[in-house]
């Protein structure tokens, strides 16, 4: 490998951890005691009060920079209060001695505005305490915890431009509220029994209503959810029938580490994400405890977990405390519900049970689903607990909006130095959709006082959010679908160029208009240059071959062994003439011709849905056993799955040699480009054994590869990415 870069007299293993903070970490002393902690530990690096929060760098090995992460915590002054807190890994600068920078002054507005927090412990315990007035008290808070994204209203954040603001506070809480000493000072929700917001219905009778197998839609932090018992089988089928959601995993809520150990092996970082203030959805391997319903999660290797993370939600848990599915409150396709009157009316055919309050929510806000790569948090969608949490980086943009992709939809509006990702707003497919879109675009620039003079969209013509762009009477810059994947990927990581970034997934609009998924780009000065891809071939039927992998195979079969490989037939004359067959180099859909031709899955019945029995078809295999794909070329793969097939190979060591081959190729391409930094995204690096493989292999060759910590890999992740590359056109 030709390595061409600056560093390599630094040292080896050497990292540099930005964290930042955001609570009451200004004019308490906090800036001192990182300098004095950073010093004493020989940490070099920098701390900066900014208008994105406290910011930290530190360089050093891994295990410092872990353990100067833990002393933080533990040792920051008392008068201190994180609300909120997110960690990147970077590569190093080669910082010298350790510095406080003078504070960035900019625009105060982002500070203000932080996501919906977990129940604090000291407010569990209060709830839990006959002796306290606050005893079984559904919207206890404090300072340190309960809803902020999701009832604010306007800035500042004060209680009159909160949903809060028809509820007046009584006299005991007024006197938490102005008393400085109190946990309650200033606590915008502050409530209790006698002020605050009721429910509509008893949580005892929700628990008989789980118990007894019936499915309860529940008005949570940031829209409403449908829940049942997880351990009922017909039960959960029955949800998946009247939401219409066939087959695509079901989230579980369980009332206790305790209980989320029985089921899935949890690492100390996958429990330090279950019990963090954003509380996500958490992706966990199952360890095979018999118990949860096989329809919650027929398709992956995961079981999404999150603990309750609402005084409701532990009330609830309290009085049922097993297992629970908790998915958003919505039809498939539908945005979260949010509203009593239209939860009922659009959930009428579906719960049996309504669990709601009178605390209106001020935006829509699903619960946020993270997992654990390369040891590490990694979010997969970014919404309660993380919205709207500032990326920041290393320089400046103009005032742009990016509007996103067209499925797992965000936006992102650029203030200065740094990116507001909205939460998760989902597929633009529906007309509802589209209209909690616009609600989105609107809030966001309503609230942080913005105003885009440059929209950037995706290329893709027919994507809803490139039409409303195109609509908007603004300049727009497209971007090029998989461009925007790699350059989001190197942005968050602050990956400086050249570097080689290495986009895979589904469908993307490509420059030559067929459909890409299978990118490695060469990014220097600002340009791309695409240096490898998957070689071509057909999906007969268009866009049903998205949805029916089985025509995928065909396809690559009739290319591998010619026309007499298939019958005669549409579909044949369809390859013949090449009617309705675009070219694609997408490994999404080679996946789903893979897991066609193995029998593991024949049609996604949602996005990404064989590829995920495929990584699941592996179990627990190892080894370095791969199928040949040179230069990407898939024809010797077919050949030997085909080979492998006939002599009745097991299905896991014909997924494991496709996956492995995947990740050789990655390699391949990587030595030929010689560039030191690899950028991995797109929605196929969800894939946690592709990613983990690859990224060993790389490693190991000297390579450093970067992979998604706070911004999806798959299209959530596009705004960022479309931010960051049109503000390089201008
Ligand atoms: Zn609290
Ligand atoms: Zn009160
Ligand atoms: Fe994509």
């Amino acid at each position: 490998m030709q390595v061409s870069s600056a560093d390599s007299t630094r040292a080896v293993g050497v990292q540099r951890l930005r964290l930042v903070l955001h609570g009451a970490v200004q004019g308490v002393g906090f800036r001192p005691f990182v300098y004095r902690l950073a010093t004493e530990m020989g940490l070099a690096g920098w701390v900066l009060n900014s208008s994105a929060g406290l910011v930290i760098e530190v360089e050093g090995s891994p295990e410092e920079l872990e353990r100067f992460r833990s002393r933080l915590e533990i040792e920051r002054p008392p008068a201190s209060l994180v609300l909120a807190r997110e960690a990147s890994w970077l590569p190093a600068k080669g910082y010298a001695g350790f510095r406080i920078l003078p504070s960035d002054e900019a625009a105060e507005k982002t500070a203000a505005v932080l996501p919906d927090l977990a129940t604090c412990p000291e407010c569990l315990a209060e709830m839990l305490d006959p002796a306290n007035r606050r005893y079984l008290y559904p919207f206890t808070n404090c300072t340190r915890c309960g809803p902020r994204y999701t009832i604010i209203l306007d800035i500042p954040y004060d209680r009159p431009r909160t949903t809060m603001r028809g509820f007046s506070l009584c006299d005991d809480c007024l006197r938490e509220y102005t008393d400085p000493a109190d946990r309650r000072f200033h606590a915008q929700p502050n409530a209790c029994p006698r002020c605050g917001p009721r429910l509509t219905a008893a949580v005892a009778d929700a628990a008989r209503e789980l118990a007894a197998g019936r499915i309860v839609a529940l008005k949570g932090i940031g829209g409403f959810q449908l829940l049942v018992d997880a351990r009922n089988e017909e039960a959960v089928q029955r949800l998946r029938r009247r939401k219409r959601r066939e087959e695509k995993p079901f989230a579980l809520m369980m009332p206790a580490l305790e209980t989320v150990r029985r089921y899935c092996m949890v690492s100390e970082t996958e429990a330090e994400l279950l019990l963090s203030p954003a509380a996500p959805i958490v992706l966990l391997r199952p360890n095979g405890t018999p118990g949860i319903a096989p329809s919650v999660a027929r398709s992956s290797p995961y079981l999404g977990v999150m603990l309750p993370y609402s005084p409701l939600h532990h009330l609830l848990m309290r009085e049922f405390p097993h297992p629970i599915v908790a998915t958003s409150g919505n039809l498939s396709d539908e945005p979260i519900a949010i509203d009593n009157e239209e939860a009922r009316e659009r959930l009428a055919g579906v719960a049996d049970f309504f669990l709601m309050h009178d605390r209106p929510i001020a935006r829509p806000c699903d619960d946020s689903v993270a997992r654990v790569v390369r040891g590490r948090a990694s979010i997969v969608r970014r919404a309660r607990g993380y919205a709207p949490l500032p990326v920041r980086l290393d320089r400046d943009l103009p005032p742009l909006l990016a509007v996103g992709g067209h499925l797992k939809n965000t936006v992102a509006i650029a203030p200065g130095r740094q990116v507001i990702l909205s939460q998760h707003v989902g597929d633009l497919d529906t007309l509802e959709a589209r209209r909690a879109f616009e609600r989105a675009i609107e809030d966001l620039c309503r609230l942080y006082r913005f105003e885009p003079r440059l929209l950037a969209c995706d290329l893709h013509p027919d994507y809803a959010s490139t039409q409303w762009a195109l609509r908007a009477g603004l300049p727009v810059i497209a971007i090029q679908h998989h461009h925007a994947h790699a350059a989001a990927c190197a942005a968050e990581n602050e990956v400086r160029e050249p570097y080689l970034g290495v986009a895979w997934d589904g469908t993307g609009y490509g420059l030559d208009g067929t459909i890409w998924g299978g990118e490695f780009f060469l990014v220097e000065r600002g340009r791309f240059e695409r240096v490898a891809h998957l070689r071509p071939f057909r999906l007969p039927g268009g866009e049903a071959a998205i949805r029916e992998g089985w025509r995928s195979a065909a396809s690559l079969r009739y290319e591998t062994f010619g026309p007499q490989s298939l019958a005669q037939g549409p579909l044949r004359l369809m390859l013949e003439r090449g009617l309705n067959s675009p070219w694609t180099t997408s490994v999404g859909r080679l996946f789903d011709a893979v897991a066609a031709m193995t029998g593991v899955a024949r049609v996604n019945r949602f996005e990404g849905q064989a590829a995920m029995m495929l990584e699941r078809a592996i179990g627990s295999l190892q080894g370095e056993e791969a199928y040949p794909l040179s230069a990407g070329d898939w024809r010797p793969l077919v050949e030997a799955i085909e080979h492998d097939l006939g002599k009745g190979e097991a299905t896991a060591h014909i997924a494991l040699r496709f996956h492995n081959a995947l990740a050789n190729w990655i390699v391949e391409v990587a030595e030929e480009a010689g560039l030191r930094d690899v950028c991995l995204s797109g929605g196929v690096f969800q894939n946690g054994y592709l990613v983990e493989r690859a990224a060993a292999l790389l490693e190991a060759r000297g390579f450093r590869v970067w992979t998604h910590q706070r911004v999806p890999a798959n299209d959530g992740g596009l705004a960022l990415g479309q931010a960051v590359l049109a503000a390089e056109r201008i």
